[in-house]
């Protein structure tokens, strides 16, 4: 991780949770002494169902731990229903939102073009996209782990400028650990996010500088130490482990 750019733990609590569970969970943090210092060492994030941002941001008021979502639509309003608006995630305080992550993907056909548009939509509302990218247990195989993730970060560039640009925040993850409690080593996926970083700089020094690029992929309390070391990793986007209060403080921890 690097002094310039401030470590980000975000958890990914998918389609988890219920009125009862997560104020039980979002109690158990705001009451552990880690949140209560986190403030010095990294920022905290929780990306919540959209149903549960109304009482997620009235817990979370004037705390040290961010709300974000899980998705938003890439239009900006009108005939697209189910869908949920940028606009619609800033009256709730959202201050991120992820865009891309591989289960969309996979389940939705996202293509790299539509997640481009919605980190584009997410910007307009002054929300930071997380732009997850990453490869498929196939495509490492075959050597194409940096085509694969390039070209899904180049989606994005292509429809911000320098400015939009330094605003967004990637997260690797590549698919085959997600979930699955295989994790990258701290070495491979260190190899892939400073290719993620010179990609960003060739476009912009500014932007390279400035991007967090987390890791996500079965992150947990016994490994998030040697990930968070490595110099191009800014953080972490913890899904299972982050839906228990022990293992979400132990990795705050860890930073
Ligand atoms: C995720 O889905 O973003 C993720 C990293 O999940 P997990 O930590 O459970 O592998």
């Amino acid at each position: 991780m690097s002094l310039q750019r401030r470590t980000l733990i975000a958890g990914n609590w998918k389609m988890n949770g219920s009125l009862a569970s997560n104020a039980s969970l979002l109690e158990n943090l705001l009451a552990a002494p880690e949140i209560a210092v986190s403030g010095s060492t990294c920022e905290v994030l929780v990306c919540v169902p959209a149903v549960y941002l109304p009482q997620c941001e009235s817990l979370l008021k004037s705390s040290a731990i961010a709300l974000g979502a899980q998705d938003i639509s890439a239009h900006q309003s009108g005939a697209y229903t189910g869908e949920v608006a940028s606009a619609m995630l800033a009256d709730f305080s959202c201050q991120y939102v992820i865009v891309g992550h591989s289960e969309r993907r996979a389940y939705h056909h996202e293509s790299n073009e539509l997640v481009a548009q919605k980190a584009l939509q997410a910007l307009r509302s002054s929300i930071f996209p997380i732009v997850c990218v990453g490869e498929t247990l196939e495509q490492r195989e075959a050597g194409r782990t940096n085509e694969v993730v390039v070209t899904q970060l180049r989606a994005v560039m292509d429809v911000l400028d320098d400015g939009a640009l330094a605003r967004i925040v990637v997260a690797y993850e590549p698919v085959w650990a997600i979930g699955t409690g295989k994790t990258a080593t701290p070495e491979m996926a260190q190899e892939v996010h400073a290719v993620l970083r010179s990609v960003l700089a060739e476009r912009s020094g500014f932007a390279a500088n400035k991007v967090r690029i987390l890791y996500g992929g079965s992150m947990k309390p016994d490994n998030a130490k040697e990930l968070l070391a490595m110099p191009d990793i800014d953080g972490g986007l913890i899904g299972g482990a982050s839906l228990k209060a022990a293992d979400f403080l132990a990795i705050i921890g860890a930073v």
